[in-house]
């Protein structure tokens, strides 16, 4: 064993001692320098042993790994489940806080999530009957995308024990998973990378995004689809892409319905807002290429690089976003991961540039409107079903908002030019969540603020 060099010269210093010699005295003088070297020894030896015995993972901050392993490590020592061979001894804990003022009323507190995780510096784990030496560090460094000192997780054991590393990566990775199971990630680029928005959301349920008749199904059937013909694209070399644009005024659901829709296909979700200060269109290039797995591409504010390009033609400005030649070069790359779902969104149509609906691009475009009646009569359903069985409630709803011209036309047919969003009858059932009639008395706040002067 590589241990021996250091047995080796312990013993060769017993030998020196019983050397008849040394009762002389003789070499009395070499004996405190032989002891010098015999330590040397011992250090060299130990540092040898230490390379060949021990066996070292390292985990930096930008791998997925590195908060599920410190997620791992920061478990409760419980006493069932798969986590009953371990023995933490983390007595040092740093904490990091997330706060959510989703759900928060006005002024009301946001709600936090404390998550105590291993602090800086060196702990033991025991791992079945394996000791694991956790070493947590900060370097001066800092990772040039992000501006963050770089960090990594060190993790020791002995060679013999080196299949313990598996059981804890796989424990780890189950953990995670666990953890987001029902939840929908939300990825948002900082830098040049992806990083996840908050905690994980909670899964929204495709039925809860109330879309004109028929333009969910056919969206998701078309997605489906999609994701079961891969081997049909690779067959023929053609890129696994399909694009999706959608359309409509703002407060139509166009996000929600993204959302609910990666929930439902298990798919994270990452996002970029094109209008937004800082992204580049090499920015652009290299997050395409760098996209999460299996995540649903949402391209917010597409118009943003429509207008570029118009500003450009105009004065020759381009300004700090995204041009409109970078999109279309980020979307087609080569470079751009084989594999992609993406959702372009806008609230201007009417900036839309035709190069971009082609195959891969942007193979459906849908309209994402005012809220219709059957929208309306939908989410009256989901609000007062229960208590409106009869249907009369919704009925009365439906015929004031016709009164009130809200769907396009009035009650006896004549043309309006008034529309309200999904998000402002989600808004008014909210605040009348228990008062159907509430709901219908107050329904000419649905009017939008421009027509009621
Ligand atoms: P958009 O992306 O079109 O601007 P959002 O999805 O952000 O709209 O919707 C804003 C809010 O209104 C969300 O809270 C959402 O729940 C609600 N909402 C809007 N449209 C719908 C809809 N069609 N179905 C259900 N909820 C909707």
């Amino acid at each position: 064993m590589s241990a021996s060099p250091t047995q080796g010269s312990l013993f060769g210093l017993d030998a020196l001692f019983d050397n008849p010699l040394f009762a002389g005295g003789i070499g009395l003088a070499s004996l405190g320098a032989a002891a010098a070297f015999a330590r040397k020894g011992v250090i060299v030896a130990l540092g040898a042993a230490r390379r060949r015995l021990l066996v070292n993972v390292e985990i930096s901050k930008q791998d997925p790994a590195y908060p599920w392993i410190l997620a791992w490590l920061s478990q409760p020592r419980h006493a069932h489940g798969f986590i009953a061979s371990r023995v933490t001894r983390i007595h040092d804990l740093s904490v990091t806080t997330t706060t959510d003022s989703r759900g928060a009323g006005l002024g009301g507190p946001a709600t936090a999530h404390f998550f105590l995780q291993p602090g800086y510096g060196r702990h033991i784990v025991k791992f079945g009957s394996a000791y694991i030496a956790v070493n947590r560090e900060k370097h001066s460094t800092a990772n040039m995308n992000t501006g963050e000192p770089h960090e990594i997780v060190q993790l020791t054991t002995l060679w013999a024990h080196r299949h313990a590393f598996e059981a804890i990566f796989a424990e780890a990775h189950q953990l995670a998973a666990k953890a987001h199971e029902g939840k929908t990630i939300v990825y948002s680029a900082r830098g040049l990378e992806w990083t996840p928005l908050g905690d994980p959301r909670k899964k929204r349920p495709l039925g809860s995004v109330i879309l004109d008749e028929g333009v969910k199904e056919s969206i998701v059937a078309d997605v489906k689809d999609f994701l079961s013909k891969q081997q049909w694209y690779v067959d023929r070399g053609i890129p696994y892409r399909r694009g999706y644009l959608l359309f409509g005024p703002p407060g139509s659901g166009k996000s929600s319905f993204i959302q609910a829709l990666a929930g439902d296909l298990d798919f994270s979700v990452a996002m970029i807002n094109l209008s937004e200060m800082g992204m580049t269109d090499d920015k652009l290039a290299y997050l395409l290429t760098k996209l999460p797995k299996r995540s649903l591409l949402l391209l917010e504010d597409a118009d943003a690089a429509f207008v570029n390009r118009r500003q450009r033609d105009v004065d020759g400005y381009s300004g700090a976003s995204v041009t409109f030649s970078g999109l279309l070069n980020a979307l087609d790359g080569v470079a751009a991961g084989e594999e992609r779902i993406a959702f372009l969104t806008t609230n201007h149509i009417d900036r839309l540039d035709p190069a971009l609906i082609r195959p891969g691009r942007v193979d459906m475009m849908l309209r994402i409107g005012e809220a219709s009646r059957f929208q309306a009569e939908q989410m009256w359903d989901r609000f007062y079903g229960e208590v409106d069985q009869d249907g009369h409630g919704k009925k009365r709803f439906v015929a004031r908002l016709e009164t009130l011209g809200l769907f396009g036309k009035y009650g006896d047919g004549a043309l309006s030019n008034r529309h309200t969003s999904t998000a402002a009858i989600q808004g008014l059932f909210l605040f009348n969540k228990d008062d159907m009639q509430g709901a219908i008395d107050m329904a000419d706040g649905l009017i939008p603020r421009s027509f009621k002067a």
